[in-house]
């Protein structure tokens, strides 16, 4: 058994390792630290929750020289949540020997990120726009940053940002050390590393041995339509600590993250349409255990280091195996054990045939089995004669009852959606909405409810023909 002592460290660094309670290095860290050490430039493959910061991060550690107020060290990330994260690492790693590090990253005021390089900083962790931006402003001088790293590259490929990299790494000493890390190796990045790496080493480590052997993989062949209740089947059945949704798309992210709110969970979504702010605290939130459930999508997650991910869905089949590897890697982490369930719509099982084909085993059928039994809403057709009066605050609000539900491929944001925009009302006239599966019920303020259900009625929504009418009770 290889320890970080036999990779040659020096005693600090043993020490910042301990600290942070490293035992022992990772595959990817032995293979990587020791061509690193010696000065030669590393392109390492392996998957997400392998620790390749710090197979990147400890040679850097060692090499940057706290005395010299340059940057010595420049790492390039696709994305903001993941500088934040590389950079709170190589803290960790660095610390003991007093190195700062300095985050660049866009949608913050490029000011403060200014004033942090003019009183120094020996690494710098950026996004790659706002490098840019302050190497254009001369605030940013990579004139002695002899050790680059670009890390988790083929994110910046499907970002469009290889053009900017490049542009980067010309402005790099010619002498310098290249790093290049990424999952997956497609053929844009390894002709990025063919032009700017020299005699690079290559290490690899099996992206099979991190999928199957911590996480236990499920399958659930569902309907479009049923997906929401069905999810909310799964969820309250395997009663997870912390959950990551995957969606296809930011639009789809934005409506389920209601619907389950609508039903009662505490959820949260993750794309990249929200603000930086609104990124930040919800990644917060999730990492600091407050938050349970997070609906993303994939580029907004991928990469991100949560260790107590307990659960991965995938409400949309993953676009490729790939993709399928990446978002079952944020669970079953560092030696413990996840599980990951796959939805699958009938005509996507051809998708799950490449998926089994690419981990070379099937996915055995979820079911809410040894996790006790999965609550389902029922649903109660009712047959009422008077108008049902609630108070709501000051105001009064009445039931009212809508023919068209989850069978029909609506959502709760679908139902308050047509009734907003019909009926001219805000968002928070709509109240306790709950979708069965051939009808929905509803709230609204009683003074408006005759006129609502006028306007809103033979709405077509999602090719489904809407009839609201008051509930009697
Ligand atoms: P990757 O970049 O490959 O996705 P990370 O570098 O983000 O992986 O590391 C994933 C997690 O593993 C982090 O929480 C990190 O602190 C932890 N980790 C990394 N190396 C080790 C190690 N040698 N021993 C224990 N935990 C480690
Ligand atoms: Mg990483």
């Amino acid at each position: 058994m290889t320890t970080f002592a036999d990779l040659g460290l020096s005693e600090t660094t043993l020490k910042a390792l301990q600290d942070v309670g490293y035992e022992k290095p990772s595959p990817i860290q032995e293979q990587a630290i020791p061509p690193l050490m010696e000065g030669r430039d590393v392109i390492g493959q392996a998957q997400t929750g392998t620790g390749k910061t710090a197979a990147f991060g400890i040679p850097m550690v060692e090499q940057v020289d706290p005395s010299i107020k340059e940057v010595q060290a420049l790492v390039l990330t696709p994305t903001r949540e993941l500088c934040i994260q590389v950079t709170q690492a190589l803290r960790s790693y660095g610390a003991p020997k007093g190195i700062d590090v300095v985050a660049v990253f866009g949608g913050a005021p490029i000011r403060t990120q200014q004033a942090q390089l003019n009183k120094g900083g020996h690494v710098v962790v950026g996004t790659v726009g706002r490098v840019l931006d302050l190497i254009s402003r001369n605030a940013l001088i990579l004139h002695d940053a002899r050790y680059v790293v670009l890390d988790e590259a083929d994110e910046m490929l499907d970002l469009g940002f290889l053009e900017d990299v490049e542009k980067i790494l010309r402005m790099t000493p010619n002498g310098r050390q290249t790093a290049l890390f990424s999952a997956t190796m497609p053929d844009p990045i390894r002709k990025l590393a063919d032009r700017y790496l020299y005699d690079p080493v290559t290490v690899k480590v099996e992206a099979e041995t991190l999928t199957t052997e911590n996480v236990e993989q499920f399958q659930l062949e569902v309907k479009p339509a049923d997906k929401a209740a069905r999810l909310v089947d799964v969820l309250k059945a395997e009663r997870p600590e912390q959950a990551i949704v995957f969606v296809r798309t930011k639009v789809r992210c934005d409506q389920l993250n209601r619907t389950l709110k609508d039903k009662g969970l505490n959820v949260k979504a993750l794309h990249g349409d929200m603000s930086q702010g609104a990124r930040d605290g919800v990644m917060l939130a999730f990492k600091g255990g407050r938050l349970p459930i997070l609906v993303a999508t994939d580029v907004a997650a991928r990469g991100l280091d949560i260790s107590t991910v307990t659960h991965v869905v995938n409400f949309d089949i993953p676009t490729s195996p790939d993709v399928y590897a990446h978002r079952i890697g944020r669970t079953g982490r560092m030696g413990k054990t996840g599980r990951a369930i796959t939805f699958v719509e009938p005509r996507q099982k051809r998708d799950l045939e490449a998926i089994e084909k690419h981990i070379g085993t099937t996915i055995a059928p979820w079911s809410a089995g040894a996790r006790g039994e999965p609550t389902t809403v029922r649903e109660r057709p009712r047959r009422h004669t008077k108008p049902r009066v609630s108070r709501n605050g000051d105001e009064r609000y009445v039931t009212l009852f809508a023919r068209g539900g989850a069978a029909d491929g609506l959502e709760v944001a679908d139902v308050v959606h047509a009734i907003t925009e019909k009926a001219k009302l805000d968002g928070e006239a709509v109240r306790d909405v709950r979708l069965l599966q051939r009808f929905a019920i509803l709230s609204v303020p009683a003074g408006d409810a005759e006129r609502i259900a006028r306007q809103v009625s033979g709405t077509t929504v999602k090719g489904h023909r809407l009839e609201l009418e008051p509930a009697r009770a």
